[in-house]
């Protein structure tokens, strides 16, 4: 019986395996939370587009605009969502929108205390947090506003003529 159990254990795995390969994809991301693969495309000379970001935005249970928002922050560029894909502005290689995307799940969905991605955003008084539903931990969590602001006081204060105001003043004689 004994040796017999190794072989059926062998050929479980086998099975395990095949059938795991015959589920449907969208099966093991959501049992296992892995975040769909970006479908990048870089068209023309202006814009990146990422077309499966609804997919994505549906499996982190985020809304697509604050996802939006994040891309929009940390490339510094426009980034808008038809709902269905996200379209940037400039050409971004793939290696870096996976990294985004890795890095605002970590801020907005991963859990720190427990790890879970079964988080939601809720704001009290004022404050954001991302609240878990595993284990009931609440972490404050940055806001994504007022994106543009530091940049347009930047282009500002770089204008030459900034520069050419002339302090002393000629004494009137008259
Ligand atoms: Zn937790």
């Amino acid at each position: 019986m004994e040796h017999d159990f190794g072989r059926t254990l062998e050929g479980y795995k086998v099975l395990l395996e095949k059938a795991r390969k015959e589920l449907p994809k969208k099966v093991v991301h959501r049992s296992r939370f892995v975040i769909p693969v970006p479908e990048v495309e870089i068209v023309g000379r202006k814009k990146t587009v990422i077309r499966n970001f609804k997919e994505i935005a549906d499996v982190l249970h985020r809304p697509p605009q604050h996802i939006a928002k994040y891309f929009t922050k940390v490339l510094a560029t426009p980034a808008t969502t038809t709902g269905k894909e996200l379209i940037i502005r400039g050409q971004h290689p793939k290696s870096r929108i996976v990294q985004v995307l890795k890095n605002y799940v970590q801020e907005y969905v991963i859990c720190p205390i427990c790890g879970s991605p079964d988080t939601e955003l809720v704001t009290i008084s004022g404050i954001l947090y991302k609240r878990c539903k595993a284990c009931g931990a609440r972490t404050p969590v940055r806001e994504l506003r007022a994106i543009f602001q530091h940049q347009c006081i930047s282009i500002d204060v770089s204008l030459p003529y900034a520069r050419r105001r002339i302090s002393s003043r000629t004494p009137s004689t008259t």
